[in-house]
Parts: structure tokens; C-alpha cells; sequence
């Protein structure tokens, strides 16, 4: 490839940009523990601090019990479109430390990543958007807007009232999301659908109080058997979703091996996958069923009774195109239906979250794959992601004329969540031409793409 200006401008601003991202990674910022919230208004902070540096407009920004984010704005030079660069600057719980090999707030490098928690999900964001606007020396050829949110881990719960109070400071024409992945290393990719998600607790009650197993078996159920019997008739024998009501959505046009599924998901020799169609429509496109946790005595707590009640806590992820709330009624409604034995059920619903599904194309999308393919050196790929965020949802509700371009650093190994998270660093460096790349294409393209 030959070294362009942009590629020269990432390669001068990476060392320092790197230096940030180990910075921030140092912060843990877990917004979900109440107790490190001085931590989370550190990395605020920090985050602000970068981009004042870099000559914009800053302001830290809450709602009414709200998480602190960051709001920086580069005027747009006359003619030109307003980008929003989003990203996350709180982080996930580390779990266990002992299952890391490093311990997950010191930033350190092996075989070309680095690993720490945020590394990847989603201080990368917030370090691709800064070397893009470090790439331009604080003079981006287009309006730029970050904004950093500081609750994306616990589910974004005030971000729809943030969008509301400080619209017209986050109104843009291109919305760029970082805080998704790529579909493998060197391959780039765009995230055009996610699947929605609904859950809820059903209880199956069979007696009035727990008897004797051996005074009582054989003619009266017990509560747990009855709940297995239950939850067996959420999937048909291919394993196939057998909730009726559920959206399918068009089979995604990507390869993803199996061999390599069975390696990513971790899934054991001989066991067999679930449902039909290909690896990607059956984890983008078709809907899924999972038992999440079940209430019943211990093992090592067990007694020869018959239990009288029995819960579980089942998760669906729905289809592109479907309704979360209407999936959610199915759900609810194939419970019931399916009772064995006569046995109570009562379902207390839960959360949801809407399905996405992007149009893709148009100017901002010609933009963003002609961005990748330079950069990589090979065409993009539209991906689907299984899981709900549910914030990419919001941005579209709240600015339905916008691009929405969904990006990010991360690549399939990255462990976002997880232990040993980590950043590929060449990925990382491609990432961020690419928003460079973007920005300067976007800014030949009309005032409103
Ligand atoms: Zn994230």
C-alpha cells in the first residue's frame, strides 16, 4: 500500500495516543460498583481533559442520576457536516482477578495486544476518536462532536434523557458509534443489525408445600421436574427456538466457519450445535432461548422431598425487525400454554431491548467502506451482533435523518468482559485510519450526507 498522508499523520500521533489508552486503562472506572464512582468521574475527567487539549469546546454532562459524560465540540468549517464519534469511557466488573494473567488495570503488552480491562471495550473508542482529531491537528475537516458516556456497562439507563435535554448539542449528520468489532483480524467490518433481547422469571407451582418423595412420588409432580419439562419445549429436537410469534430475519451474505464458531464460542468436541441455516443467520438473524438461572435447593443441600415451587429466569434475543415487546408476550404466552401437567405457572416479565437493523447504504456508508477498504487493504464486511446494545437503538430514535455507522477496534479475541480483554495493536492502528479516512471522505462529500 502506499504511504498516504493520512497513514503518515496515525503513525506520529500513535505512540502518544497509545500512552492515553494506558492511562485510561489504569482508571478502573466500573460503573457498576457504586464504590468507584470518583473513578468513574476520573476518567471523565481525564477524557475531557484530552480533548480540551486539542482545542475544543468541553463540557462534563449529566442527567438526574445519570453517570458523568464528556461532551467535545469542533465547529464544523462552513459547508461542511457534523460527525458524533461515540464511545464509552466506564468500564466492565474484572470478575475474578485471579483469571487474569495480568492484573486487569496495568496495561501491559504480549504477541502484539494489549491487554487490561477497557483496553478494548471502550477506551479504544475514546483513543480512536482522539487520534483522529490528533491526526488533524485539532482541525478535523468536518464538524466533530465526541461524546463519551459514562453508563454504557450498566445499560445506558439515563442515556434516552440525555439525548432528550442535549439534543441539539449531539445533533450531527453522521453518527459514529465505536464500540463494536471487527469480523477477524484484517478483516473489517461494519455493524448493520443486532438482535433485541426479552426476558422474564416464570414460577411452576405443583404442590402446596414440599412431601415426602417416597410417601408422594410417583403420582405427585414435583415443581422442578415440571419446570425442566417446561424449558425442554423452548427449543424444538434440532434446537431450533419453538416460541411461536418470533421474527426470522434475511440470512446475513457473510461465511462465518464453523470451525472457527466452534472454536470462538468455546463449544466442546462432540457437542452439537443448535438450530438450522447458517452460523451467521442462526446468531444474527433467527431468534434464541437460553435458561439463565434456575432457583432450586443445592445439591449439597438435598433432601428426598417433592419441591412444591420452582423458578427460572429465561432470556430470548430476537431478530432484526422484530418487536421487543410483542416477542416479549410470546414468551410469555408459550409458558403458559406449555404447563405440564396441569402445574401452575405464573411469569413475572423483565427487560427488553429493541432489535437493529441499519440501512446501510448511502453516502455515509459509501464513505465509511471506501475508509475500510483503504485501510485494510480488502473490502468490508457487514456483520450482525447477537447481543443488544441498546443505546444504537436510542441514537436512531432520537436522530432518525442520521447516518448511523456502528465501528470499533475490537476483533473476535478480544474478551470484552471477560478476562484477559485485551486490543489487537494492529487492528487498533487500522481502526484509527480508518476514522481519519472517514472523516476526510466525509467532508468531500455534500453537507448532509
Ligand atoms: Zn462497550
Amino acid at each position: 500500500m502506499i504511504e498516504t498522508d493520512s497513514q503518515r499523520a496515525v503513525s506520529r500521533v500513535l505512540p502518544g495516543v497509545r500512552d492515553v489508552l494506558e492511562h485510561l486503562v489504569r482508571i478502573p472506572s466500573v460503573s457498576a460498583n457504586p464504590a468507584a464512582a470518583d473513578d468513574v468521574r476520573r476518567t471523565a475527567d481525564a477524557t475531557a481533559q484530552l480533548f480540551r487539549d486539542e482545542g475544543a469546546d468541553v463540557d462534563i454532562l449529566e442527567v438526574e442520576g445519570g453517570q458523568p459524560a464528556v461532551l467535545a465540540r469542533f465547529p464544523a468549517p462552513p459547508g461542511k457536516p457534523t460527525v458524533l464519534l461515540y464511545a464509552h469511557h466506564d468500564v466492565q466488573p474484572t470478575g475474578d482477578p485471579a483469571l487474569w494473567t495480568s492484573p486487569p488495570f496495568e496495561p501491559t503488552e504480549r504477541d502484539g495486544r494489549l491487554y487490561g480491562r477497557g483496553a478494548s471495550d471502550d477506551k479504544a473508542g475514546i483513543a480512536m476518536h482522539l487520534a483522529a482529531i490528533r491526526a488533524y491537528d485539532g482541525a478535523p475537516p468536518v464538524g466533530v462532536t465526541v461524546f463519551v458516556e459514562g453508563e454504557e456497562e450498566i445499560g445506558s439507563p439515563t442515556l434516552s434523557a440525555f439525548l432528550e435535554t442535549y439534543h441539539d448539542q449531539l445533533a450531527a449528520d453522521v453518527i459514529v458509534l465505536a464500540d463494536s468489532a471487527n469480523f477477524d483480524i484484517g478483516v473489517p467490518a461494519l455493524t448493520t443489525t443486532l438482535r433485541g433481547l426479552a426476558d422474564c422469571v416464570v414460577e411452576v407451582r405443583a404442590l402446596d408445600h414440599g412431601v415426602h418423595s417416597g410417601q408422594y412420588g410417583g403420582a405427585a409432580p414435583d415443581a422442578l421436574t415440571a419446570l425442566c419439562r417446561l424449558l425442554a419445549t423452548l427449543h424444538d429436537d434440532e434446537g431450533n427456538v419453538a416460541i411461536k410469534g418470533l421474527a426470522t430475519a434475511e440470512p446475513p451474505d457473510v461465511d462465518y466457519p464453523e470451525d472457527r464458531f466452534r472454536a470462538e464460542a468455546s463449544v466442546l468436541p462432540g457437542v452439537e450445535l443448535l438450530g438450522t441455516g447458517s452460523i451467521a443467520e442462526r446468531i444474527w438473524a433467527k431468534p434464541s432461548a437460553t435458561v439463565l438461572a434456575i432457583d432450586a435447593p443445592r445439591v449439597a443441600d438435598a433432601s428426598n422431598t417433592l419441591h412444591p415451587v420452582a423458578r427460572a429466569k429465561v432470556s430470548i434475543r430476537l431478530a432484526p425487525g422484530d418487536d421487543a415487546v410483542r416477542a416479549r408476550t410470546a414468551l410469555v404466552d408459550h409458558l403458559r400454554a406449555n404447563a405440564p401437567w396441569g402445574c401452575e405457572v405464573e411469569v413475572s416479565v423483565g427487560d427488553v431491548g429493541e432489535p437493529y437493523s441499519a440501512n446501510a447504504e448511502g453516502p455515509a456508508y459509501d464513505a465509511a467502506r471506501e475508509a475500510f477498504r483503504e485501510s485494510w487493504g480488502r473490502e468490508p464486511v457487514d456483520i450482525g451482533i447477537g447481543g443488544t446494545i441498546p443505546f444504537i437503538a436510542e441514537f436512531a430514535q432520537a436522530f432518525p435523518a442520521a447516518a448511523i455507522l456502528v465501528t470499533g477496534a475490537a476483533d473476535p479475541h478480544s474478551r470484552a468482559h471477560g478476562a484477559d480483554e485485551s486490543l489487537h495493536l494492529g487492528e487498533f492502528e487500522r481502526a484509527c485510519l480508518a476514522e481519519v479516512l472517514l472523516l476526510s471522505k466525509l467532508a468531500k462529500a455534500t453537507s448532509s450526507p
